[in-house]
């Protein structure tokens, strides 16, 4: 069968390749799970991969399929399996577990390894294909209504493993009531950060570069949000103006962002670093004042990264209780449908060109 592939560490090395067709005891003892491909989503980690700068193929393979936001099908299940059958949506979990105490609970998203097992990024074989065989633990049930907008429930799932992590955090903090949040970014992950924290009842601020109106800013507001270009208004204007900022979700893939929202953030606060940068740049920051405001405010910055089970769980909750309140929001994030895993240097193409694009995903199958 088809899949997308590439040699990790060499940049642009992608091409169509070929993988066995898998079978249903793959995994033993009637306990497989066989999964039809029928969407996988792209985002910065895909680029980031294709250039080079990252990523690893299994053990004995010189080749890394791509792929880890995926929404599929269960076509076949095992004889010991009950969760699913035949027919249900699924959507499969990225990082896998190793070998610390957090892998062994269930935290996989919290491995202490010095390397990581995610599909379609390090050491595990991507989604870019046509078929999988899982077992059920590290499959989350989509309900067919939440098919069309399946495909997000991955980068979903990372935003409410880091908004979680806040709330969490703030337990320290006896009667935490936040009322204001603010979101750096406007791209997939800020635009459902957003999403979360409007549908927790918080007021959200949402800032990226980029003027409104366009699509992403009109998203911001359609959620009761408000969007604020940062070429019209600094962060410490948009904190003096809407804030003081309880929480903050950092999610532009900018790091130098970071000090900025660290002096920005309220008393008491908590910011939430979600981007993975990979670079190597180097800034000079207000250390004394940086360090002063977080010692005499109380203040938290926690980095946070993928999700673990209940996340996608939680996401898929989320999702709903969205296009209840919010009917047709998520669809609208959709912008670049690429059918074909043929198609696939059009849908990398638009991943890396500046198309106004919020998700692009390939339809690997159409739906049934
Ligand atoms: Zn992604």
């Amino acid at each position: 069968m088809k899949a997308i592939a590439l040699v990790p560490l060499k940049p642009d090395s992608l091409y169509l390749g070929e993988l066995p067709t898998p079978v249903i005891d793959d995994v033993p003892g009637g306990r497989g799970v066989l999964v039809n491909v029928l969407r996988v989503g792209l985002c910065g980690t895909d680029r980031e991969i294709q250039a080079g700068e990252y990523g690893a193929p299994p053990p004995g393979s010189g080749f890394l399929v791509l792929g880890h936001e995926s929404l599929g099908q269960v076509e076949q299940v095992g004889s010991q399996v009950t969760q699913f059958a035949p027919g249900d949506y699924v959507v499969a979990t990225v990082r896998r577990p190793g070998n610390s105490p957090y892998d062994a609970i269930g935290m996989q998203d919290m491995s202490t390894d010095d390397e990581y097992h995610e599909h379609g990024i390090n050491l595990l074989h991507g989604f870019f294909t046509e078929q999988y065989v899982d077992t059920t633990e590290f499959l989350t049930k989509i309900p067919a209504g939440l098919r069309s907008v399946g495909v997000l429930t991955e980068p979903m799932s990372v935003v409410e493993k880091g908004v979680s992590q806040a709330y969490e955090i703030q337990q320290r903090l006896r009667i935490w009531n936040p009322k204001v949040a603010a979101v750096l970014g406007a791209g997939t992950i800020g635009l459902l950060a957003t999403l979360l924290l409007r549908l927790g009842g918080l007021e959200v601020v949402t800032m990226a570069l980029e003027e409104g109106p366009y699509l992403n800013s009109e998203l911001v507001e359609s959620l009761g949000a408000r969007y604020v270009s940062t070429r019209q208004v600094s962060l410490a204007e948009a904190a003096k103006l809407y804030g003081p900022f309880d929480l903050m979700f950092e999610a532009t893939g900018h790091s130098p962002l970071v000090f900025e929202s660290m002096q920005v953030l309220g008393k008491n606060g908590v910011l939430v670093m979600a981007s993975v940068t990979g670079g190597d740049r180097v800034l000079e920051v207000p250390s004394d004042a940086i360090n002063m405001g977080f010692v005499l405010g109380n203040k938290v910055a926690v980095g946070t990264v993928n999700a673990s089970n209940g996340h996608y769980q939680a996401a898929v909750r989320s999702m709903a209780s969205a296009e209840t309140i919010y009917p047709g929001w998520l669809s609208r994030l959709l912008t670049h449908p690429v059918p074909g895993l043929d198609n696939y240097q059009k849908a990398f193409g638009l991943l890396s060109g500046r198309n106004q694009q919020i998700k692009v995903f390939m339809e690997v199958a159409p739906f049934t």
